[in-house]
């Protein structure tokens, strides 16, 4: 697609106050887009969202939904607004359903009202499940292991079923372990409670108190968990390969978004602390309950049908992210 004819069409961006719905509306502005936030900011940042204008609205009011889209008339929509706490999701898996699935549905029926063509998904590697077989590509079986895997993999499901019926196309990428942060621009992770390990370790690091490393007893190089983290910015600019994609034609799509690259949490404490010349203290606690031992993603599927490919490395994720957390420049 030539971009300039595009200057100032709108896209819809659900959750775009969040970690990486804040960077893909900064990708899209970069190209010429008009980014529409939609957010209910349950944990958006307002400090986030500056890119377009802010729409505060919550996809369990259809009303609201709708009325975003009549006036901003978005040619496509990305849609990134859900819950994604594992653990809160086995616990109180109503709230999950209700806020992905059914959120998602009066989107749906919005987007189907106001015949807009495209919509590109947020999905995650939770479809798979427990991996039977490493590194995951697309045609790996889906059996996720918990609410918040099973509203993603639904949402897939409904999306097909939505292009078969009302020609809606879409892509749904599957992330990896999103990571980094885009300090020049004042965006970075700040989720509240925050469980992720990258931030976890570096704040470990910086404060000189010790991180939990959730098992060592995998049956991996040094016993614990492989992950395969992916750059935010790398995230953000497939989402606008997938809107490409689909704009020149292409078919509803699952597409995993991973480096193909594996780090163990032990790795990871090596890695800061010979980048940062500093120590991170950690104590190992039993498993944590759903973690496979191995999440690697294939990345040739995405490369083929959107000529994507991760740029940043874990050294650059871990120094975005270090920068980010040294500034402690978020806050509302
Ligand atoms: N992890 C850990 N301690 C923490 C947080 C995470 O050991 O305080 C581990 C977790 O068990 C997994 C890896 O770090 O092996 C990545 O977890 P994260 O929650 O960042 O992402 P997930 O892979 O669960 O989406």
């Amino acid at each position: 697609m030539d971009r300039k004819t595009n200057i100032m069409k709108s896209i819809l961006v659900t959750g775009g106050a969040g970690y990486i719905g804040s960077h893909v509306c900064y990708a899209l502005k970069q190209q010429g887009y008009l980014p529409i936030c939609f957010d209910n900011f349950s944990s958006g940042h307002r400090w986030a969202a500056k890119f377009g204008p802010i729409v505060e609205g919550d996809l369990l009011e259809s009303q609201e939904i709708e009325r975003t889209i009549e006036e901003y008339k978005p040619f496509s929509i990305i849609h990134l607004a859900s819950f994604i706490q594992v653990g809160e999701s086995v616990k109180n898996p109503a709230k999950y359903y209700e806020n992905n699935i059914a959120g998602t549905i009066n989107l749906l029926k919005a987007v189907q009202k106001y015949e807009i063509p495209y919509l590109v998904f947020s999905s995650s590697a939770a479809v798979y499940g427990t991996p039977e077989y490493t590194p995951i590509d697309e045609n790996h079986p889906l059996k996720p292991i918990n609410p918040y895997g099973h509203t993603k993999h639904i949402t897939e499901i409904i999306l097909q079923d939505w292009d078969k019926a009302y020609g809606l196309k879409s892509v749904s990428l599957r992330y990896f372990n999103a990571a980094g942060a885009f300090p020049e621009e004042g965006l970075g992770e700040a989720h509240e409670p925050e469980t992720h390990l990258i931030p976890l370790m570096i704040r470990a690091a910086q404060h000189q108190k010790a991180i939990q490393i959730f098992g060592n007893d995998y049956d991996t190089a040094d016993g614990t968990c492989v992950r395969d983290y992916i750059h935010v910015l790398d995230l953000a600019n497939a989402h606008l390969k997938a809107l490409d994609y689909l704009v020149t034609g292409g078919e509803t799509v699952c597409l995993n978004l991973g480096t193909e690259i594996g780090v163990t949490n032990l790795q990871m404490v090596n890695l800061i602390e010979e980048l940062f010349s500093t120590k991170v203290p950690y104590r190992f606690l039993s498993r944590r309950e759903g973690d496979p031992s191995v999440l690697l993603s294939s990345a040739l599927k995405a490369k083929e049908l959107l000529n994507w490919q991760p740029k940043y490395k874990i050294s650059d994720i871990l120094q975005h992210a270090w920068q980010w957390h040294s500034k402690e420049i978020y806050g509302e």
